[in-house]
This record gives structure tokens, C-alpha cells and sequence, in this order.
């Protein structure tokens, strides 16, 4: 089986909850998405998606995962798409870094590779849990009240996880507003939720120990990705009780490791395409259950068709570690597949389908943008 062709399609995906705002004045209301089709000499064809969360959150951004997708695509003809490692290989030839222009292909590739052999993708990855997996939603900042009916309304919706996003300048209301938020969101805290408190960067050691000295005891919750340097974090890390994971640092193979040596958090926010794709993932996976971290399985945002990159991955990680998945169709108001793993009975479950077990709606993607054949 050989690649003969790579469709590159380009979507934006309105955020559905209207204006998202993140630490550091960061505002967000659309999302340009990425998706690929590749297409074998057999016919058989796959999907992947990459969409960075605007161009303010990570080094990646929509034009570059374009450009990065436009260098790597001509190496790929005529390679096997089911050697994940070599056509990773193959892609890191061609172009160093890069993360996000190589999650789509990557998961396109698992996809044909899973069609081949008539398996979903969770089952390559290691074999299905059979675990429902925890959806949790994604609480941007505002008013402690407004939050905390947001989480509400989630938890009214199936959502058993919430990631409560913080980060004030003093300026809005520094720690004491972000003790208020925190406070306000696990007022209503039911049994079997689980509270991420995530910063995205925002916080420096000693606001974020400011912070939490103003905070009641007894609030469970994690601390993510408190502060945007390692040097900061494992600063307060060696000062503080509460289990920090990491989301925006851990990106690379090196990153992970540079965790596990440095032991500066309990777990990651594992983002397909942040992370490099399902390949990439795989080894982040495997590294962090063999060090013992807890796992996020999520995506930076994206459509269905990143989800079921989120749902083959998530799958394969077991219950003791996996925290929650990301249901980031619920964040855009387009829907580009078909893909069957409904938020029932307290969570998802991937499809039995082969590979990933999504059907893209051709109509809403358009003609392609580029075509490499
Ligand atoms: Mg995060």
C-alpha cells in the first residue's frame, strides 16, 4: 500500500460559547481547522485534523500548519502509510518541529492503517479499555458567579470533569479573584468530579502562591500549567502540596522526559496534535504510565474529526490514570464528520468501527485547498 494522494482542506470553526477568554487578555471566537485526507493506490483514504487554538497559545498557528503540511506532504508519496514510525521519520526529514502540520498526516495515516486491517485505531494503540471515559469541559474566565453557573450547566450535560481556567493580572483582580473563581467552581463539586484548575501560563511562583493561600482547605482540584517556564514551575513546585500537571510545556519527546528526570508534575494534558499526533502520543502515553502521571487526553480544540483522534488514544490509557478526554465537538458550532461515541452514561466509548470511524461531511469541507499528488 503506498500514499498517491494528500487533500488538504481548510474550515473555520466558530467557538460556540461565543468569546473565550484565557489568562494574559487572550481572546478567542474562531478557530482555523486543518483537515487531510490521505488517499492510498488502493483506494483506501484517511483523516486527520489540526487546529491550533488561535496563534497565541502554543508556537503553532493555522497559515503554519498549512506551510509545514505544503513541505511535507511530496515526501510522503509513494511511502506505506501504516509504517507510522518511518512516515514519522519520513516527516521530521523533511521538516524539523512542527507539530501541529504533522498531526493531520499522522492521523490520517492511522486511520488508512486501521481501514487496511478492518481494526480501530484504539485497538492498534494498544487494545480498548472498554473504560467510559470522562468528558470535561472548558470553563474561560470570567466572574466567579458566571463560572460557576457554567460549570453547572456542564455538569447538567454529563461533563464529570472541568478545567476552570484562572490567570488575573492584579490589575483584574490578580489571586483574589482567582480564589474566587476556584472557590465559586468546586462549590457545587459532586462525588466522582474532578476540578483542573489550569492557568495556561499565567501565573508566576509568587502569585500562584498567593493565590493558593487564600484558598479554603480541603478543595480538590490539580494546578495546570500554573506558570509558562520550567525553571518557574519547578520553583513552585518545591513550595507547594497541590499536584501540578503540565499542558503547554510537555509538547516533545524531550519534554516528557525532561518531566519524569526533573519530577516537576503529577501529570500532562496530552493534546494530539501539541504532542505530534498519535505516534508522537503513543510514546507520551507510554512514558507517563511508567513514570506513573496522570493522563488528559485532548486536542488543542478542533472538530469531530480531532475528537476521535482524542477517543482512539484516550481508549488505550487505563482507568487508574486517565483523568478525563476533551470533547472538543462540543466547543465549535460546525460539525465536520459523522462520528458515533455519544457523552452516555458518563462518558464516551470509541466506535467499533474500523480505523477511526469517522465519516467527513464533504459538503461542509468544501473543495480542497491543495491537493499533493
Ligand atoms: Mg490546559
Amino acid at each position: 500500500m503506498k500514499i498517491a494522494k494528500i487533500e488538504l482542506y481548510q474550515i473555520d470553526l466558530p467557538y460556540s460559547g461565543g468569546l473565550y477568554k484565557l489568562s494574559g487578555g487572550r481572546e478567542y471566537r474562531s478557530f482555523d481547522a486543518s483537515i487531510v485526507r490521505v488517499i492510498t493506490d488502493d483506494g483506501t483514504e484517511g483523516w486527520g485534523e489540526s487546529t491550533p487554538f488561535g496563534s497565541s497559545y502554543i508556537a503553532a498557528h493555522a497559515g503554519g500548519t498549512r506551510a509545514g503540511i505544503a513541505e511535507i506532504a511530496p515526501h510522503l508519496l509513494g511511502r506505506d502509510p501504516r509504517q507510522l514510525d518511518r512516515i514519522n521519520e519520513a516527516m521530521d526529514e523533511a521538516l524539523l518541529g512542527h507539530n501541529h502540520a504533522k498531526t493531520a498526516i499522522d492521523v490520517a495515516c492511522w486511520d488508512v492503517f486501521g481501514k487496511s486491517v478492518g481494526m480501530p485505531v484504539c485497538d492498534l494503540l494498544g487494545g480498548r479499555t472498554e473504560f467510559r471515559m470522562p468528558t470535561i469541559s472548558s470553563i474561560y474566565s470570567g466572574t466567579p458567579e458566571d463560572m460557576r453557573a457554567r460549570v453547572a450547566d456542564h455538569r447538567a450535560r454529563g461533563y464529570r470533569g472541568h478545567s476552570v481556567k484562572i490567570g488575573a493580572l492584579d490589575s483584574e483582580g490578580g489571586p483574589a479573584l482567582d480564589a474566587e473563581r476556584i472557590t465559586a467552581c468546586l462549590a457545587d463539586r459532586q462525588p466522582g468530579e474532578f476540578f483542573l484548575v489550569d492557568a495556561n501560563g499565567g501565573l508566576i511562583p509568587e502569585t500562584a502562591l498567593r493565590l493558593l493561600r487564600l484558598l479554603p482547605a480541603g478543595l480538590d482540584f490539580v494546578l495546570e500549567a500554573p506558570c509558562a517556564t520550567w525553571r518557574e514551575t519547578l520553583s513552585l513546585r518545591q513550595r507547594c502540596s497541590v499536584p501540578i500537571i503540565l499542558d503547554e510545556l510537555a509538547q516533545t519527546d524531550e519534554d516528557i522526559l525532561r518531566l519524569v528526570a526533573m519530577d516537576v508534575a503529577d501529570g500532562i494534558g496530552l493534546k494530539i496534535s501539541k504532542n505530534g499526533g498519535l505516534t508522537h502520543g503513543r510514546r507520551h502515553r507510554d512514558i507517563c504510565l511508567a513514570a506513573g502521571l496522570s493522563i488528559s487526553v485532548q486536542d488543542t480544540v478542533g472538530s469531530a474529526i480531532a475528537f476521535a483522534g482524542i477517543v482512539h488514544l484516550g481508549q488505550t490509557v487505563p482507568e487508574q490514570s486517565l483523568r478525563c478526554i476533551l470533547d472538543c465537538r462540543d466547543m465549535v458550532s460546525i460539525e465536520t464528520a459523522a462520528f458515533d461515541a455519544p457523552v452516555e452514561h458518563g462518558g464516551v466509548l470509541a466506535p467499533k468501527l474500523p480505523g477511526l470511524g469517522v465519516t467527513p461531511d464533504l459538503s461542509v469541507l468544501g473543495a480542497p485547498k491543495e491537493t499533493y499528488d
